[in-house]
């Protein structure tokens, strides 16, 4: 039985837990939100995060957004 889901869809290389930045543009500014838990393929460095993750990366930039921040950097812990 293979494990597929350790095994990155768009190389074939091996996905590996890590951390990662992202940002968002708000187009009134951007959100920068760092440590940001991710599964990155150690061959292409496509990452990808899980719900509970985008959930919470949402909630960051709703709230950079209401307060209308032109740049807004944030750490997740
Ligand atoms: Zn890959």
């Amino acid at each position: 039985m293979s494990d597929t889901s350790q095994i990155c869809p768009i190389c074939g290389g091996k996905k590996t837990k890590g951390k990662t930045t992202l940002s968002a543009d708000l187009g009134s500014g951007v959100v920068v939100v760092r440590e940001v838990e991710a599964t990155i393929c150690s061959q292409c460095g496509e990452e990808w995060i899980d719900d509970a993750t985008a959930r919470k990366l949402e909630d960051i930039v709703n709230d950079a957004r209401v307060r209308q921040l032109q740049v807004e950097v944030a750490a997740m812990k």
